[in-house]
């Protein structure tokens, strides 16, 4: 059994959507220890500074401390007591994590049997204590023989098992899409953003919205929709009294009055989508937007920042103050989700 060499440089580990692992590398500008296609993580070495908010295709950002390597499988526990043992570290909890892989789907039954197993002999060695502000401990095993041993802080990280925030499906939900825009409003708003911007009786508009899991969801938010697809919207959401079914172009529509919310979910270029959403703010038509960006097959990372960059200097050039966040989701494939919202974070 052998323990990775210590070295000055920072090193991190990084969770995301497997086939996605070049484009996490390239958004750290860090270098690559390990980012094997489809494994659905990348190691880094050599940033001293990442900001979990500001990466797109992060699912959790880890300080890496230690790695075990040929760790026996039918004892995997003494080899990582000893490890932590050589430390005087706390933890106030420990996850283990699996990549979102087939590799990782057979190791997830051993780590829920092992979770109790390791968190009695961590709080016996006083290596977990109840005090929230430490950090929490992170095992995550990308295979049978390895564990990758990492630390992070609340509030700064996901807060998530793997950092796929679990969401589950409403049984009347006209489109799986729901979970989408159920994520978004979970992941890439905090609590007293929630608290405040989502409030029964608001408005929304809701472009590309057939067949309606998107405008089914706002329903379930309290929200009055205006449902704009030259599509027919389907189950649930087909003639609910909340939901106004516009057959009309997305790109060209624009309400009488001003709405609380914008959505957006047609498959269109990014840099035509930022114009459109910008353009809602600029006339003061919306507060909010949460909309998709359609990622190219090449050069995802250089078309995503190209567009995010333009709604930066859309809103700049007219003044107005505005913040952003953009990430893959869990229920994003091709694409990522982005926040727009007038004022500060
Ligand atoms: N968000 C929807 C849901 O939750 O069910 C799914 C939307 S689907 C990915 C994209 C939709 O955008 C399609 O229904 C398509 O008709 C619509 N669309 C694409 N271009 C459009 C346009 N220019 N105007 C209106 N709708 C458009």
């Amino acid at each position: 059994m052998s323990t990775a060499p210590s070295s000055n440089l920072a090193r991190w580990l990084v969770y995301c959507r497997p086939g996605f692992e070049r484009d996490c590398v390239e958004e750290t500008q860090a270098r690559a220890l390990e980012a094997v296609e489809n494994t659905g993580f990348v190691r880094l070495e050599g940033k001293p500074h990442l900001t979990f908010s500001k990466l797109i295709f992060a699912r959790q950002l880890l300080e890496l401390f230690n790695i075990i390597n040929d760790l026996p499988e039918k004892d995997r526990l003494s080899p990582i007591l000893a490890t932590l043992a050589h430390s005087t570290e706390k933890f106030s909890a420990v996850f283990l994590e699996v990549p979102d892989s087939n590799e990782g789907k057979t190791l997830s039954s051993f780590t829920r049997r092992f979770q109790p197993i390791l968190e009695e002999a961590l709080r016996v060695q006083a290596c977990l204590v109840n005090d929230p502000t430490l950090p929490r401990l992170h095992l995550f095993f990308p295979d049978k023989t390895r564990v990758f041993l990492g630390r992070s802080q609340a509030n700064y990280t996901s807060d998530d098992l793997n950092g796929i925030h679990r969401i589950s499906m409403a049984h009347d939900a006209p489109s799986r899409s729901y979970l989408k825009l159920a994520e978004a409003f979970e992941v890439l708003l905090t609590s007293s953003q929630r608290a405040q911007f989502i409030q029964l009786g608001m408005t929304a508009v809701d472009l590309g919205a057939a067949p309606g899991g998107w405008s089914w969801q706002l329903v379930q938010r309290g929200f009055k929709v205006i449902a704009i697809d030259n599509g027919p919207m389907k189950g649930a959401a087909l003639a609910h009294p909340a939901i106004k079914h516009l057959r009309k172009d997305g790109f060209s529509f624009r309400p009488q009055k001003p709405v609380d919310w914008l959505v957006c979910d047609m498959v269109e270029q990014p840099q035509r989508v930022a114009t459109l959403m910008c353009d809602w703010l600029l006339n003061g038509l919306t507060q909010h937007a949460i909309f998709n960006l359609k990622l190219p097959m090449k050069k995802r990372v250089t078309a995503l920042t190209e567009a995010l960059e333009l709604i930066h200097k859309l809103l700049n050039n007219k003044g107005i103050i505005h913040q952003i966040i953009a990430k893959q989701l869990y229920h994003d494939r091709e694409e990522v989700t982005v926040f727009l919202s007038r004022g500060k974070r």
